[in-house]
């Protein structure tokens, strides 16, 4: 198996993190108790009846620099195959 080494173009860090960022709206119907249907003596936020994803992205982020790559970059700008070994 051929291993991959992913390098920040910018600094030449491998200190890399992938990161998912997503947002949701969640939904709780409004009953006789507290809001929720799921909920009743008091309101827990992850009993909810309905959760909507309004937005999702994957990038890649240095975490030396701080520069953010497109999580495609996997298989690009990042991907540099090295003689070196690491001890
Ligand atoms: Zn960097």
């Amino acid at each position: 198996m051929s291993q991959k080494r992913y390098i920040c173009p910018v600094c030449n860090s491998n200190d890399l993190t992938l990161k998912h960022e997503a947002s949701y709206v969640y939904s709780y119907l409004i009953d006789q108790d507290a809001p929720g249907l799921k909920n009743t003596d008091q309101f827990l936020s992850y009993l909810y009846d309905r959760r909507e994803q309004k937005d999702s992205r994957e990038y890649i982020e240095c975490n030396q620099c701080g520069v953010q790559y497109p999580y495609t970059c996997l298989n690009g700008v990042l991907d540099k195959h090295s003689n070196q070994s690491y001890k």
